[in-house]
C-alpha cells in the first residue's frame, strides 16, 4: 500500500515539476559557476599580465641606467623581487640570443621556456606565468625582458569563489525543491477542482458544471472544454429520455388496443365471425405496433448504418418512378394529381431498401396533407456540378407554419393540425426523422420549404455517382418519365 502511494506520488505532476525545477536550478547554478569561475580568470590574468608588463618597463628603466654595471642591475632586480616576494616575483634580462645577462632572485632553478629574445605574448608556465618584452635603446645592444609571477594567488581566489558558488548552489537546491512544491501545488489547485467536480459527476445528474476562473489560460480553457462537452451530452440525454418517453407512449396504445380487443373476445361467448371480426383487429393492431417497432430500430443509429455497411449503385430514378406509381391508384382515389419528373441514369451509392422509404415517406406526406384537386409533383435531377441528385417532392396542400417547420425532423415530432386528422391518417412523427437519418447515412441533406394553405416542398440532396455512358451495375430505366 505504502509502496504504491509512493508509486503515485511519484508519477504525480507535482513531484515531476517539483525534480524538473530543482534539477533546471542546479544546472543554472553549475552554468553560473563555470561562467563566473572563466570571467574570474581570464580578469585576473588580464590584470597580473598589465602589472607584469609595467614591472618590465620599470625594469628597462633600470637597465638603461645602469649598463653595462650588472651588478647595480643585479641589485636592483633583487630590490624588486623581494618587494614581491608574496607572489614569488623574478626578474630575467636576456640578450637579443635569448642568453641570459641578469636574473633576480627567487628565478626558478630549470626549465624555462626558451626564447629568441624577442617579445612573447603572455603565458602559462607550471605555477607562473611570464611576460617578456623586447627593447632597443641607441648605444645600448638589444635586450629582452621577462618578469615571472606565480599564478598561485590567482588559483586560490577562483578556488575559493567557486567554493562560494557551490555553497550557495546547494543551499538553493532544498529552496529549490520547496518552491517547485509550493508553485506546483498552487497551479494544480484548479485541476483539483476539476477532478473533485467531475467525481461528482453522474449519467442521471449532470446539472453541475465546472467553475470557470475567466483568466483565459490553458485550464480555464479545458474547464470550459469539459462544460460545453457536458451541455451536449446532457442535451443528448434529455433527447435520449424523450425519445424513450415517446416510443413507450406511442407502443401504449396499440397495445391496449389490442388487450382490450382480446378482452371484449374473451368477455362472453360470440359467434365465429365476431371472433374472426376480433381477430382482424387484432391482427391490425398487430401490424401497427409491427411498423413503429420496426421504425424505432431503425432509428437507432447503428441500425441506418447497419444496412448501408454495404453499398450498391442505385438507380435512383428508376425508385423514384416505382414509388410514384405504387402510390398512383391512392392518389386517384383521394383526388390529388401525381406527377413525376425524372432525369434517367442517376446512380447513388446506397441501399435501395432505405432510398425507397425516404421517397415513399415523402409522397406519402404530400398526399396525407393535400387536399383532393391538390397536386402532389416529384422532380428528380441533377445540380448544375452534376455530382449531386436533387430529389424535389413538392406538394400543394396545408403547409406548415414557420414556427413548427424547424421541428419536424424531431422524433415523434406532430404539428397539431397533423394529430388532429383522422386515426387512419395519423403518423407517429417518425417519418421524416428516418428520412433524415437515412439521408444523412448516404451522405446527403434534406430541407424543407413551406408556407401555410400554399403547400410543402422537399428536396433531398446526395452525392451522385458521375454521369456515365455505361452505368456501373445499373440497369438503364425502362419507365417512362411522367410528367
Ligand atoms: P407523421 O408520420 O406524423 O407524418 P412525419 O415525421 O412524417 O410524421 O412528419 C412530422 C410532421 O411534419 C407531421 O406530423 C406533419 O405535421 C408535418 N408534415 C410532414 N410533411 C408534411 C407536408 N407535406 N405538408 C404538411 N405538413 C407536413
Amino acid at each position: 500500500m505504502r509502496f504504491a502511494q509512493l508509486d503515485l506520488w511519484r508519477r504525480s505532476i507535482r513531484f515531476r515539476l517539483m525534480a524538473w525545477n530543482t534539477g533546471v536550478v542546479l544546472v543554472m547554478a553549475l552554468v553560473a559557476l563555470l561562467a563566473v569561475r572563466e570571467g574570474l580568470r581570464l580578469t585576473l590574468l588580464s590584470e597580473l599580465d598589465e602589472r607584469l608588463r609595467e614591472d618590465a618597463l620599470e625594469v628597462r628603466l633600470a637597465f638603461e641606467e645602469f649598463y653595462p654595471n650588472l651588478g647595480l642591475v643585479k641589485e636592483e632586480l633583487d630590490r624588486k623581487a623581494i618587494g614581491h616576494a608574496h607572489q614569488a616575483m623574478f626578474i630575467q634580462i636576456l640578450d637579443q640570443h635569448g642568453q641570459i645577462v641578469a636574473a633576480s632572485i627567487n628565478t626558478p632553478a630549470q626549465g624555462l621556456p626558451r626564447a629568441d629574445g624577442g617579445s612573447i605574448v603572455p603565458l602559462n608556465w607550471g605555477d607562473y606565468r611570464l611576460v617578456q618584452q623586447h627593447f632597443t635603446k641607441s648605444g645600448l645592444p638589444d635586450f629582452s625582458v621577462r618578469v615571472g609571477s606565480s599564478l598561485e594567488p590567482i588559483w586560490t581566489d577562483i578556488g575559493k569563489l567557486t567554493r562560494l558558488i557551490l555553497l550557495v548552489g546547494l543551499a538553493l537546491l532544498p529552496l529549490a525543491a520547496v518552491g517547485g512544491f509550493v508553485l506546483t501545488d498552487r497551479a494544480l489547485q484548479p485541476i483539483k477542482k476539476i477532478i473533485h467536480t467531475a467525481r461528482r459527476l453522474r449519467p442521471a445528474q449532470l446539472d453541475e458544471r465546472l467553475a470557470l476562473r475567466h483568466t483565459g489560460d490553458e485550464l480555464d480553457q479545458l474547464s470550459l472544454t469539459i462544460n460545453q462537452l457536458l451541455d451536449r451530452i446532457g442535451d443528448y440525454l434529455v433527447r435520449h429520455r424523450e425519445f424513450i418517453a415517446n416510443a413507450a407512449h406511442e407502443l401504449r396504445s396499440p397495445l391496449a388496443a389490442i388487450q382490450s380487443t382480446v378482452e371484449v373476445g374473451l368477455n362472453s361467448d360470440r359467434s365465429v365471425d365476431e371472433y374472426k371480426e376480433l381477430l382482424y383487429e387484432t391482427v391490425e393492431q398487430c401490424r401497427t405496433l409491427s411498423l413503429l417497432v420496426n421504425q424505432l430500430l431503425l432509428l437507432a443509429e447503428s441500425d441506418v448504418a447497419r444496412t448501408l455497411a454495404s453499398r450498391e449503385s442505385v438507380q435512383l430514378d428508376q425508385v423514384v418512378e416505382r414509388c410514384v406509381e405504387m402510390f398512383r391508384a391512392a392518389a386517384e382515389e383521394r383526388g390529388i394529381e401525381l406527377s413525376a419528373a425524372c432525369t434517367p441514369g442517376i446512380v447513388v451509392a446506397g441501399n435501395a431498401l432505405r432510398l425507397r422509404q425516404v421517397v415513399n415517406n415523402l409522397i406519402d406526406n404530400g398526399l396525407k396533407f393535400s387536399a383532393a384537386g391538390g397536386r402532389v409533383a416529384v422532380q428528380l435531377t441533377r445540380d448544375p456540378s452534376g455530382q449531386r441528385a436533387l430529389l424535389q417532392v413538392a406538394d400543394s396542400g396545408c403547409g406548415i407554419a414557420p414556427a413548427e417547420l424547424p421541428h419536424i425532423f424531431e422524433r415523434f415530432y406532430q404539428v397539431n393540425r397533423a394529430r388532429d386528422r383522422d386515426a387512419q391518417m395519423r403518423g407517429n412523427g417518425l417519418g421524416l426523422s428516418i428520412c433524415q437519418a437515412i439521408v444523412e447515412a448516404h451522405g446527403g441533406t434534406i430541407e424543407v420549404t413551406s408556407a401555410v394553405d400554399q403547400g410543402t416542398t422537399f428536396v433531398v440532396s446526395l452525392p451522385a455517382e458521375p454521369i456515365s455512358t455505361s452505368p456501373r451495375g445499373a440497369t438503364p430505366s425502362l419507365a417512362p418519365a411522367h410528367a
